[in-house]
Formats: structure tokens, C-alpha cells, sequence
């Protein structure tokens, strides 16, 4: 069944808005509009829970979170902002990587496997859809997802 993507991001979000611990602002960049498409809604916040989860856990405290919402011709894309960190540019396409963490000290002390932008990749592809980054040492990453709108085409079904 389709989900509309606006208030289905807005929920997860209030969530984390209402965890008291993560002194961190999340703004919203919302179309109007209603962006309805079919997803897997579990396997979707999953993939959200674990960007936002990375832009708090990898950002000073009080940093701000830019989430956007926005919809294009035959897809939906997703970005999320944060002023933390930041990763060099020879690394970033890696943290998709099973296991990947680029600091090993630092990443031990923040906790985690090293797993969850290779599972949000996984579930974003399964979706037909794309995931990538960009990303500034020292000046924040961005992390992009899209998802397809459109009907795929169905072959010879009829
Ligand atoms: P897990 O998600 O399994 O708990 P993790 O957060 O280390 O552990 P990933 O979410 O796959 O694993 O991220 C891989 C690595 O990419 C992280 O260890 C971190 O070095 C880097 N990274 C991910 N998101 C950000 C971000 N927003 N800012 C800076 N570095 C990031
Ligand atoms: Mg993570």
C-alpha cells in the first residue's frame, strides 16, 4: 500500500525531537504537497533512524540537522544535513562499506558496528533507489537517498 512520505518522515522525526538527550535542532524543509509511493515503512525508518542517529552521534552537541524532503520528476530525495565532523574526501564513498568506520579510535569510544549505512544501502537499492554522500572535513556531511515515484515498468505483464 502507498505511504505518504511527508507525514511519515514527520513522525520519525517528532521522535527524535521528543529525545531530551539530543540537544541538537532537526530543521524541517517539507514540500506542501503530498508525496505518496510504496516503501517497506519498517525498513524505511530503519535507514532514517540510522542517518539521523550518525548526523547526532557524529556532531558537536547543539549542531543543527537540516532534513529535506524533496520531490523530483519520477523519484523523492532525502537529505540529510549535519555540521559535525565532516570526512575526508578520499573516505567518503567508503562509508557504505560493511564494517567501515573512519576514525577507529574515535568510532570506538562513539560505539556501533560499522554496519548501518551498509544495511540502508541494502534497503535503499532493494527500493530501487539510490544512496550517496557528500562531505567536509570539519564542516558537516550530507547524506542523499532517493526513492522512485513512479510505477517501474512492468515488462510484458499485462
Ligand atoms: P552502526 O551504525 O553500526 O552503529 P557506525 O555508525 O559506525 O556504526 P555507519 O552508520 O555505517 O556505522 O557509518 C560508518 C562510518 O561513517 C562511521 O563510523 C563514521 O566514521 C562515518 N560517518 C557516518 N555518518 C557520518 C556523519 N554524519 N558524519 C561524520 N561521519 C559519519
Ligand atoms: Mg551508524
Amino acid at each position: 500500500q502507498k505511504v505518504e512520505l511527508v507525514s511519515f518522515v514527520e513522525n520519525i522525526l517528532d521522535r527524535f525531537d521528543m529525545n531530551k538527550t539530543d540537544v541538537i535542532g532537526i530543521e524541517r524543509k517539507f514540500p506542501k504537497e503530498q508525496i505518496k509511493t510504496r516503501i517497506d515503512q519498517d525498513k524505511i525508518t530503519q535507514v532514517i533512524d540510522n542517518i539521523m542517529s550518525n548526523a547526532i552521534k557524529y556532531s558537536p552537541e547543539g549542531g543543527k540537522i537540516t532534513f529535506q524532503l524533496a520531490k523530483e520528476q519520477n523519484r523523492v530525495k532525502f537529505s540529510i544535513k549535519d555540521q559535525g565532523l565532516g570526512i575526508a574526501r578520499e573516505k567518503v564513498d567508503k562509508i557504505f562499506d560493511r564494517f567501515y568506520r573512519v576514525d577507529k579510535a574515535r568510532s570506538r569510544e562513539l560505539g556501533g558496528t560499522g554496519l548501518g549505512l551498509a544495511i540502508s544501502k541494502e534497503i535503499i537499492e532493494a527500493h530501487h533507489g539510490h544512496i550517496w554522500a557528500t562531505s567536509k572535513e570539519g564542516q558537516g556531511t550530507t547524506i542523499y537517498f532517493t526513492l522512485p515515484l513512479k510505477n517501474r515498468k512492468r515488462g510484458n505483464q499485462k
